[in-house]
C-alpha cells in the first residue's frame, strides 16, 4: 500500500505542497485539510461595483529572483499565462516609490544619479549613507534587530524613515523588534560574505540556477517589478485546487483540524472533529502557533519553539472613489512609525493594474492599518469596529493623497494574527524545531509564512521544499 501524506492548511503554502507533492514520478496519496469553506488563506479577491477586483490580502508578486521565476513556472504550469497582468519596469509603479514624512509625500530616489542628489525626507543625499555602509566593519553578533543593523551600516536617518517603514510595510512590524537575519537574509548575508550589504549585493546578483520558460523570458525582457492576475491573485490558488483535484488528491474543506496523536506503529492520527484520518507523514502549512497547539505531548519542546513565533495583526481597508485623481503616480507610500503609528502605508492599486479597476472605471487604493495603535486597542481587549478603521483610513486618504470625497465603495477587514513576526533570534526557534523533529525522527514537514519568509513566493518555495523532503529528495536551490 502506498504513503499517505496528510497535509494541514489550504493557504498557499499547503497548496504549493500538495502540487509538488502530487507531481511526484510515484506520488503518495495526498490529502489537504482546509479549516474554512475557502482555499487561499490570506490570499483573497472579491468583485465590487463593475466588476473591480479588491484584494483583501497580496496584491502583487515580485518576478525577481530563483523564487520570482519559480513561481512564473507554476503559473505557466497552471494555464494562466494568458492571465498575467505584469508592472514593466518603465511603469511608474514600478518606478516610483514614496515616504509619508512631515505631512508630505517624499519620492523615494531611483538610480544611481538619484544618490547624489538631495532626497528630503533624508537630510543628505543617500551617497552617504552608501559611504558610511561600505566603510562600515563587518557586524559580530548571530542576529541583531534590523533597527540597530541598519543604524550601524547606514545611519540613524535610514535606520528610522527607510527600514522602519520597509518593516511596517513587509511585515507590519517594528523594525526595533525584528531580526535582520530572518527578515531580510540577504543583507545579513551579504555582510557576513563581503563585509558590505552594498559590495554583498553587487557582487552576489545573477548567481544562483537560472530557470527558464516563455513568461520568465519576458518578466526578464520587460524588468517586470511585479505580477498580478486579471482576475486577482486568488485565481492562483483555484487554478492549484483545480489542478490537485484532477491528479487524485483529497481535497477536504470546513475540516478544522483539532488534533494529532501518534500511534504505536510510527503513524499520525489527524483528528478532525467527529472523524480523523491516518497519514504517513504530516506536512503542516497552518501558522505555527496553530500547529503548536495540535501537537501530542510527546512533541512539547517542539511546540514551546513553534508557540514563540509571534504574529501580528492588519487591518485591510479597500477604497474606491468616483471621479478622484491621486496627486501622483507610483507603487504607493510607506508611513514610518514617527509620523503615525497606526497607518502602515497606503498602495495605489490602480496604478499599478488598472485593468482591475471595473466599468466604469474608479481610483482603487488600499489602506493598511496596524502597527502599535492597532497592537494597543487588541492589547485592550477593546471592541473594534469596522467603523473605526473605515473612519482611520477614510482621513488617512484625505490626509495623505487629498481624497476628500467620500469613497463609493469601501471594505473593511481586520485579519487577526496574519503576518509571522521574525523577532530578534527567530533562527534559534527555526534550529530547536529543526532539531527536535530530526533527534525524534518525527514523520513532520514544516511549511508557510512562519518560518523563512512571508512573501507569496515564499511560502511557495516552502511548499516546494517541503514536498521534496517528504519525497526523499533534497530541494536543488
Ligand atoms: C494583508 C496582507 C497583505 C500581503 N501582501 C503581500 C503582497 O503584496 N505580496 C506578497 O508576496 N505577500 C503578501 N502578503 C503575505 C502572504 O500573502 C502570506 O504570507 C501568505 O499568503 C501566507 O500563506 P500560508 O499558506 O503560509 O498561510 P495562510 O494563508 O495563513 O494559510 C494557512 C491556512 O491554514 C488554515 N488553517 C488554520 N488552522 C487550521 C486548522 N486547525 N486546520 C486546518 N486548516 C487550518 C487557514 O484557514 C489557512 O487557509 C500579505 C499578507 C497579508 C495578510
Amino acid at each position: 500500500m502506498g504513503r499517505t501524506v496528510v497535509v494541514l492548511g489550504g493557504g498557499i503554502s499547503g497548496l504549493a505542497a500538495s502540487y509538488h507533492l502530487s507531481r511526484a514520478p510515484c506520488p503518495p496519496k495526498v490529502v489537504l485539510v482546509e479549516g474554512s469553506e475557502r482555499l487561499g488563506g490570506w490570499i483573497r479577491s472579491v468583485r465590487g461595483p463593475g466588476d473591480a477586483i479588491f484584494e483583501l490580502g497580496p496584491r502583487g508578486i515580485r518576478p525577481a529572483g530563483a523564487l520570482g521565476a519559480r513561481t512564473l513556472l507554476l503559473v505557466s504550469e497552471l494555464g494562466l499565462d494568458s492571465e498575467v497582468l505584469p508592472v514593466r519596469g518603465d511603469h511608474p509603479a514600478a518606478q516610483n516609490r514614496f515616504l509619508y514624512v512631515g505631512g508630505a509625500l517624499h519620492a523615494l530616489p531611483s538610480g544611481l544619479r538619484g544618490l547624489f542628489r538631495p532626497s528630503p525626507p533624508f537630510s543628505k543625499p543617500l551617497f552617504w549613507a552608501g559611504l558610511k555602509e561600505l566603510t562600515t566593519p563587518r557586524g559580530k553578533d548571530p542576529d541583531e534587530t534590523v533597527h540597530s543593523f541598519a543604524q550601524r551600516r547606514l545611519g540613524p536617518e535610514v535606520a528610522s524613515l527607510a527600514m522602519d517603514s520597509l518593516c511596517r510595510g513587509v511585515f507590519a512590524g517594528n523594525s526595533r523588534e525584528l531580526s535582520i537575519r530572518s527578515c531580510f537574509p540577504s543583507l545579513f548575508q551579504a555582510e557576513q560574505t563581503h563585509r558590505s550589504v552594498l559590495l554583498g549585493l553587487l557582487l552576489g546578483a545573477g548567481r544562483g540556477p537560472q530557470l527558464d520558460s516563455a513568461l520568465i523570458r519576458r518578466a526578464r525582457a520587460e524588468r517586470w517589478s511585479q505580477w498580478s492576475l486579471r482576475g486577482g491573485l486568488e485565481t492562483l490558488p483555484q487554478a492549484l485546487n483545480t489542478h490537485l483535484t484532477s491528479r487524485g488528491v483529497r481535497v477536504l474543506r470546513g475540516q478544522p483540524v483539532c488534533g494529532l496523536s501518534l500511534q504505536a506503529e510510527g503513524r499520525w492520527k489527524v483528528s478532525l472533529g467527529d472523524s480523523s484520518l491516518e497519514a504517513d507523514h504530516v506536512v503542516s502549512a497552518v501558522p505555527a502557533s496553530v500547529l503548536s497547539r495540535l501537537l501530542p505531548a510527546q512533541a512539547a519542546p517542539l511546540a514551546r519553539a513553534l508557540s514563540a513565533i509571534p504574529a501580528v495583526s492588519v487591518a485591510v481597508v479597500n477604497l474606491q472613489y468616483r471621479g478622484a485623481r491621486l496627486p501622483v503616480q507610483g507603487f504607493g507610500h510607506l508611513v514610518p512609525s514617527s509620523e503615525d503609528p497606526g497607518v502602515l502605508g497606503i498602495v495605489y492599486d490602480s496604478v499599478a493594474f488598472p485593468e482591475q479597476d471595473g466599468s466604469p472605471p474608479g481610483l482603487r487604493v488600499t489602506v493598511m492599518l496596524g502597527g502599535s495603535w492597532l497592537q494597543t486597542l487588541e492589547a485592550r481587549g477593546s471592541v473594534l469596529p469596522q467603523e473605526l478603521f473605515r473612519q482611520q483610513a477614510q482621513h488617512a486618504a484625505a490626509t495623505q493623497l487629498g481624497l476628500k470625497e467620500p469613497p463609493s465603495h469601501c471594505l473593511v477587514h481586520l485579519h487577526k494574527n496574519c503576518i509571522p513576526q521574525y523577532t530578534l533570534g527567530h533562527w534559534q526557534k527555526l534550529e530547536a524545531a529543526t532539531q527536535f523533529l530530526a533527534s525524534q525522527r518525527l514523520p513532520l514537514t514544516l511549511a508557510g509564512a512562519s518560518y523563512e519568509g512571508v512573501a507569496v513566493n515564499d511560502c511557495i518555495e516552502s511548499g516546494r521544499q517541503a514536498a521534496a523532503r517528504v519525497l526523499g529528495s533534497e530541494p536543488n536551490g
